[in-house]
């Protein structure tokens, strides 16, 4: 086995956007900006050399161990010597700079290695996600030099594997619930006491990302970076998991544990922040993984369909089989093109990008569940027996929508955290109109670029924002499209704050409708985007990027005419008294006797 060896320069930070604004959250606002959409951005010429001979290391190493991965995954256990072999593959060190001795490879360059592992076996891709893109990106992200220098050569070389140590008992989507106690000590250092659950490499960590309320129960939470070997902390037993079985999840307990001061991450008291941080800035390694995932099983069931033959023909032949195989391909090329977009925003020093990066989460990991139930189905009953791997990604793929946040939770925050800052332009649009009619100078010197246009809407002198990108013909119509729906999504995210004001928070129905129109929104102008680069740099692949664009769009655009139609015509009372009357019985309470 051979040790990845980067040997290519010191990456080139990548492009600059050309505004540090948030795509997403500016959709709500009727806005694309097409200027951080547009042209699609390419992998920069160092990370692309680099990625080439990290792929072809992994799929060295990795080809031709499927039988070792169902074994490993029915034992629930990856043995120690395979562990090994990913030191020295160098796959701990993939994001840490080279100056530390890893391979400083880029956000994007980093999520398409997760997806050649995860092409492979999932919990190959959680051993080492969770060390880089959870584990130690808080040391990245927030640490000191000191804190790096002391730690990231060791991490870089897998000397010490890094897990994400947060939920606990009584919090998992409330993380800020944890009662994991550090008590300040006279000498300035803290004792940690608690336990935490579920944690990833919890029992082969060396380094824990701690959080923990400090100084009692109503303190606010802070960041310690904590040594496995230190007297006090303890794990758990391997748990016994409905997927991803190989890779290590356990609790991990705190008792008495002295930490220095010098391993407090971030500031104290701010160690919500540092964990929101390193939650958002991990998204697209899962992403990466759930694209590598599906692109996996799209060429088992290409196989599958053109193998297995019924009434006599191969069940390729068949519409429904066809429709399946086009649509994870669709799923998957959607997946890949709005992932890589955020991995350049993060790359480009982007600092908004939180709703983009919980969007392309969401869309990642149910793309995925249904590529690996449509995939199964592909492969019928022979799908359904252990002795096809089929099943088993069924299983691991059913983590995905669950961990680094809910895609519950995250669909609130995506709608959340963007009609927040509606809100605020509405805000003030109301405190600018008296200015302007008494003060027109004045007025319109307070007012946003979108409480003008807003303004200049409801005057009957605004005019329709339009992408002036030069797409590819084909392509244009299908903007047009979200074009429209970004408009219909601005005037309906309007309505929805002006009805509940406030209010808002509690209104989980509108919210979920207002979060999947700016997925579908985003993801769609990626794919656009993507469509077009592709057009412009393979030709032999224009007529398929078009289809895949094409099928997308009016796919998103049936799903958007929905969800503006559902925020004003539904059924969400009955849903909700009908939830009420079961969630009183306690049980369906029909029956045909
Ligand atoms: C295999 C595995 C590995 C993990 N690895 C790690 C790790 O390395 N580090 C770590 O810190 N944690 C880890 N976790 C924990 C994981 O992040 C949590 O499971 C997750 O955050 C959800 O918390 P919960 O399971 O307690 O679910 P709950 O928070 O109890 O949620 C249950 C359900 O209620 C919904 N829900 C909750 N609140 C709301 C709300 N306000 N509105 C609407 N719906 C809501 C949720 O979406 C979910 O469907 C792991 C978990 C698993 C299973």
């Amino acid at each position: 086995m051979s040790t990845i060896e980067s040997g290519v320069p010191t990456p080139a930070k990548a492009s600059p956007l050309l505004t540090d604004q948030s795509v997403a959250k500016q959709l709500l606002f009727g806005n694309v900006l097409e200027e951080n959409l547009f042209p699609y951005p390419a992998i920069n010429e160092r990370d692309r050399e680099a990625l080439g001979m990290i792929v072809e290391s992994i799929d060295r190493f990795l080809e031709g161990k499927q039988a070792d991965f169902a074994r490993w995954d029915r034992e629930a256990r990856q043995p120690d010597e395979f562990v090994q072999s990913l030191r020295e593959l160098g796959l701990f060190g993939l994001i840490i700079p080279e100056e530390f001795g890893g391979l400083g490879l880029s956000n994007a360059a980093y999520a398409r290695v997760l997806a050649q592992t995860s092409s492979y076996d999932s919990s190959v891709s959680l051993t080492i996600g969770a060390h880089s893109s959870i584990g130690m990106k808080g040391l990245l992200l927030f640490g000191t030099a000191e804190q790096r220098a002391r730690y990231l050569p060791k991490l870089a070389t897998g000397e010490m594997i890094a897990a994400f140590c947060l939920t606990e008992s009584g919090a998992g989507s409330d993380a800020a619930a944890i009662r994991t106690a550090a008590k300040r000590n006279a000498d300035g250092s803290f004792t940690l006491n608690g336990e935490k659950l579920w944690i990833t490499n919890g029992g082969i960590a060396d380094f824990y990302t701690v959080f923990a309320r400090t100084d009692g129960p109503e303190g606010k939470v802070t960041a310690f970076l904590v040594e496995a070997a230190w007297p006090g902390v303890s794990h758990g037993a391997h748990e016994d998991k409905m997927g991803i079985r190989a890779s290590c999840t356990t609790t991990v307990a705190f008792n008495d544990v002295r930490v220095p001061a010098a391993n407090v991450l971030g500031e104290v008291g701010k160690g919500f922040k540092v964990a929101m941080g390193i939650l958002n800035n991990g998204r697209t390694g899962l992403g990466g993984g759930a694209v590598g995932g599906m692109k996996a099983l799209i060429r088992r069931s290409v196989a599958q369909a053109q193998e297995r033959k019924q009434f006599d023909r191969p069940i390729a032949e068949y519409g429904l089989v066809r429709e399946k195989i086009a649509q994870m391909t669709v799923e998957c090329f959607a997946a890949e093109s709005a992932v890589w977009m955020v991995a350049h925003y993060i790359d480009s020093g982007c600092e908004d990008y939180s709703v983009e990066a919980a969007i392309t989460k969401v869309f990642a990991s149910e793309a995925m569940q249904r590529t690996a139930y449509e995939s199964l189905q592909i492969a019928g009953g022979n799908g359904y027996m252990r002795e096809l791997p089929y099943e088993q990604y069924v299983r691991d793929a059913r983590i995905l929508p669950i961990f680094e946040g809910t895609n519950e939770i995250l669909r609130l925050y995506i709608a959340l955290s963007s009609l927040k800052d509606v809100g605020a332009s509405l805000k003030e649009l109301k405190s600018a109109v008296g200015s302007i009619f008494n003060d027109p100078i004045k007025g319109f010197g307070v007012l946003s670029g979108y409480a003008e246009r807003r303004f200049a809407r409801a005057t009957g002198l605004g005019a329709a924002v339009k992408v002036s990108a030069p797409v590819a013909p084909a392509l244009r119509p299908l903007v047009d499209i979200y074009e429209s729906y970004a408009r219909a999504t601005a005037r309906v995210a309007e309505g929805v704050l002006r009805k509940y004001g406030k209010g808002i928070s509690g209104q989980q129905h509108a919210q979920r409708r207002i979060a999947d129109l700016m997925i579908d929104l985003f993801v769609g102008l990626c794919v656009i985007s993507r469509a077009d680069s592709i057009i412009r740099s393979d030709p032999a692949s224009a007529a398929q990027v078009t289809d895949i664009a094409k099928v997308f769009t009016h796919q998103a655009r049936r799903r958007m005419v929905r969800n503006v139609r559902g925020l004003s015509h539904n059924e969400d009372q009955s849903i909700e008294a009908l939830a009420g009357a079961i969630l009183e019985k306690g049980r369906y309470p029909w029956d045909v006797l």
